[in-house]
């Protein structure tokens, strides 16, 4: 065995086994689901990816398979945890079993189980460090103790190998480590991403609830100052009964409105719970209406909105809200007195419809074709981070955000967004 048996297609091919696997897993699922079927989803992912790298090795002498089925097994097990890692153990001595049972079998006990020890002990030291210099010492040291214990198992199954058959197997595992140093920066700055859209989502709900806020009190202010002259006419003794429980009755009236206005607009404060929730969008429109009318009614805006049967979706209750009141605030904005915003809501082929649209200023198709990029605003306290929020929402839900515009005219945003069918999932209705 004098030839190089280093092979790049069996390289390649693993490579890209577990890159398509952990990019599908990053794009599409993390962040969508609860924590347990996270690990549940890295379990599967990283199985499958132990499989097909396994399905595709390096065999240079009877009785051994190379491959990089290493690189998921501590990866599923860093990110998924210990109950994680042992269903990748018996996902792979199982596979490597029915493949045939050889010395490489027995190679693998030893060494997938010693790594499942020590990388038990490591996990929990790994999901505690927040740096990721840290992290990669940490993935690369276990990485390099697998490597060196694969090899010295092969040492001691007396093999017979050239020396250039070792210097292959050195350069093969040489390549894993820098996939291996890849991979995880790959996946933590795939997190550090999400994590940074969700904070500036919050940062940006704050900057829209202090801009209600004034209108906020300017609302609470008009039943007090109504509740306090009905008290003034109180004191005066000579009063009639009658009239006297006609402004008790008017004043408790006022004051529950105020109370009304004041709990729906912390209930929007608030930070937000994430968890999906069947939603009927004629209820959750009305609400963000009573947020969001005092204030169009400072800017003497009128909203209408038009109803229709009730309509399920299922989705995060409070950023469904922030998504919807980002636009119609926008909406508002783009207005000047006596603008009209009309929300209306519609429901066919299995997919909900909520049209925002305005009477206002409208964009021109370069405006139209920014909106959604951060930071881009016309405003000279505006943010430009409303409707990009407003767009990862919707795109988070499975839907659909559509703007039309004209110059002078108005705007008319469309979300659409997947319905549920009520009778499936009504055990989910608080
Ligand atoms: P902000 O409201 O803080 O400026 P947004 O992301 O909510 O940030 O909006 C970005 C820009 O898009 C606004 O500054 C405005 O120029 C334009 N825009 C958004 N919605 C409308 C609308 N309904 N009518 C006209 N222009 C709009
Ligand atoms: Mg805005």
């Amino acid at each position: 065995m004098t030839e190089l048996i280093f092979d790049l297609q069996v390289f390649l091919l693993n490579l890209s086994f577990i890159f398509l696997l952990f990019f599908i897993y990053h794009k599409y699922i993390e962040g969508k689901i609860s924590k347990v079927s996270n690990a549940i989803f890295i379990g599967i992912i990283s199985a499958v990816s132990i499989l097909l790298c396994m399905s595709f090795p390096l065999s240079p002498f009877p009785g051994f398979l190379f491959d990089y089925r290493l690189i998921p097994f501590i990866i599923g097990t860093l990110y998924g945890g210990r109950r994680v890692g042992l269903v990748l153990l018996t996902v792979l001595l199982a596979y490597r079993f029915m493949i045939s049972l050889d010395e490489g079998f027995y190679a693998s006990i030893i060494v997938y189980t010693l790594m499942l020890l020590f990388l038990s002990l490591m996990t929990p030291y790994f999901k505690r460090m927040t740096n990721l210099h840290h992290k990669l010492a940490l993935a690369l040291i276990v990485n390099l103790i697998g490597i060196i214990s694969l090899l010295t198992v092969l040492y001691f199954f007396n093999v017979n190998i050239s020396v250039n058959g070792w210097l292959s197997l050195i350069l093969f595992y040489f390549l894993q480590l820098i996939a291996m140093f890849l991979f995880i920066n790959f996946i933590e700055r795939a997190k550090k991403e999400s994590i940074v859209l969700s904070e500036i989502k919050e940062l940006e709900k704050l900057k829209v609830v202090s801009d209600i806020a004034a209108s906020i009190s300017h609302e609470v202010r008009n039943p007090l100052t109504v509740t306090k002259g009905f008290l003034q006419l109180l004191q005066d003794h000579t009063i009639s009964l009658e009239k006297k429980e006609f402004y008790i009755k008017l004043s408790l009236e006022e004051l529950e409105r105020a109370e009304e206005i004041i709990s729906d607009y912390l209930t929007f404060a608030k930070p937000s719970i994430e968890n999906i929730d069947l939603l009927e969008l004629n209820r959750e429109i009305q609400y963000i209406l009573k947020v969001i009318t005092p204030y169009a009614t400072m800017r003497d805006i009128d909203i209408m909105f038009e109803k229709t049967d009730d309509v399920f979706i299922a989705g995060e209750r409070q950023k469904l809200h922030q998504a919807l009141i980002n636009l119609a605030k926008n909406g508002i904005e783009a207005m000047s007195p006596n603008g009209k915003l009309t929300i209306k809501l519609t429901s066919h082929e299995n997919m909900a419809h909520i049209i925002i649209s305005d009477t206002g200023i409208g964009m021109n198709e370069e405006q139209v074709r920014r909106l959604g990029t951060p930071y881009y605003s016309t405003k000279t306290t505006g943010t430009g981070l409303g409707t990009m929020v407003a767009f990862s929402i919707i795109k988070a839900m499975r839907g659909h955000l559509s703007v039309k515009s004209s110059l002078g005219e108005g705007t008319t945003f469309t979300l659409t967004i997947p319905l549920v069918q009520h009778e499936e999932s009504s055990h989910l209705l608080p």
